[in-house]
């Protein structure tokens, strides 16, 4: 019998594990138009925190007593439309369980380009394209400008590094622990700060003495505090998330906030949604850079559906270095 992960109740501040419950479910009919798919790899991502919370958003908050829904690659296994056969991976948003049957419109059949399929779940995937997008579109950072990154270890965050380094910018990135700032100089980072081991207000401005002329924010609080007090006349933070904050009850507060009248500061919040119609642009520029080894990406893999939760919890201590996956 299938089975999937429901959310049994909503969490106050940090989830826990008794917030989520493993259940059967009855699968619809393969009717015309439709397929079968066995999921292999699950996405967790830091957004589905904020749809355990009733609460209106850009996306629907998850339900009740209802499976759990998220980024998921899968095989055909069966299928009722031209186009899609067995054996065809897929891309589609039933992920949280280990079988689905959907209408052929709601499956993007993965690309045959030669790259393991679990790349489309990251860098070649939703956090690239957010690295992609928030780092040149959003912050239009240019080659030869200073770029701080937030996260700089995890799955958007490595991907922002490596893309800026390939556009000719000098790269800061912070991430929590030694193993994770070596990681993030190992791709290239010119920079790398441990906000554990000290505030980073101070290791920012050692880093970058002349300032930043650009923050891509992942975690907010002190972290956009600090771009703030170290942004150069005419900085662009662009804000992609705020995992700090996430499960936090308390509002943060900005010592350096009025920095942006005096400095001209731009700071703009941005989804990713808002590119999937270029999405195109996106596979053609990085696709290449990923396959030639020239952008390369990490996974911490939990194996086995009943990890689901546990990973994703995992994404609020740091647990992952790159993408945090789930394989089935
Ligand atoms: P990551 O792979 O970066 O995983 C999350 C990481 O955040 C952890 O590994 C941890 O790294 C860090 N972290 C967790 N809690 C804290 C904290 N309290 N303070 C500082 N760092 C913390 O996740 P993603 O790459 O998937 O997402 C990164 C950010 O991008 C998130 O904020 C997410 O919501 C956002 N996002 C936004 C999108 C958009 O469209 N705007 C699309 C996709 C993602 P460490 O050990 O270094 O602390």
């Amino acid at each position: 019998m299938p089975r999937a992960w429901h959310l049994e109740s909503r969490p106050q501040g940090k989830p826990t594990p008794a917030n989520f419950a493993l259940k059967d479910v009855a699968l619809p009919p393969v009717d015309d138009g439709m397929v079968r798919v066995r999921n292999l790899w699950l996405s967790v991502d830091p957004y589905m925190r904020g749809r355990m919370n009733d609460v209106k958003s850009y996306v629907a908050p998850f339900e009740l007593g209802k499976p759990m829904e998220g980024g998921a690659i899968g095989e055909v296994i069966e299928s009722r439309v031209d186009g899609l056969a067995p054996g065809d991976l897929v891309q589609h948003m039933a992920g949280w369980r280990d079988e689905t049957a959907l209408p052929a419109r709601a499956v993007n059949k993965l690309p045959n380009l030669g790259i393991e399929p679990q790349r489309f779940l990251g860098v070649l995937g939703v956090p690239g394209a957010t690295a992609w997008y928030g780092l040149l579109d959003v912050a239009n950072a240019k080659d030869g400008e200073t770029v701080f990154v937030s996260a700089a270890a995890g799955a958007v965050g490595s991907a922002v590094v490596q893309i800026a380094k390939a556009k000719g910018m000098t790269v800061i990135g912070s991430a929590g622990g030694a193993d994770k700032c070596d990681y993030v100089r190992s791709l290239g980072a010119d920079h790398a700060i441990d906000y554990k081991a000290g505030p980073i207000l101070k290791s920012l401005g050692s880093a970058a003495p002349d300032g930043i002329d650009v923050y891509f924010d992942n975690v907010g609080g002190d972290h956009l505090d600090a771009a703030l007090a170290h942004a150069r006349n005419h900085a662009r933070l662009a804000i992609c998330g705020m995992i700090g904050g996430y499960n936090a009850t308390n509002a943060a507060s900005f010592r350096f906030i009025m920095r942006i009248i005096a400095a001209r500061i731009r700071i703009q919040g941005f989804l990713v949604t808002d590119y999937l119609g270029r999405m195109g642009e996106f596979y053609r520029e990085m696709a290449p850079l990923v396959a030639s080894g020239a952008v390369t990406s990490r996974e911490t893999v939990a194996d086995g559906l009943e990890a689901a939760p546990d990973a994703f919890l995992g994404l609020f201590e740091g647990s992952n270095t790159g993408k945090m996956l789930v394989r089935l």
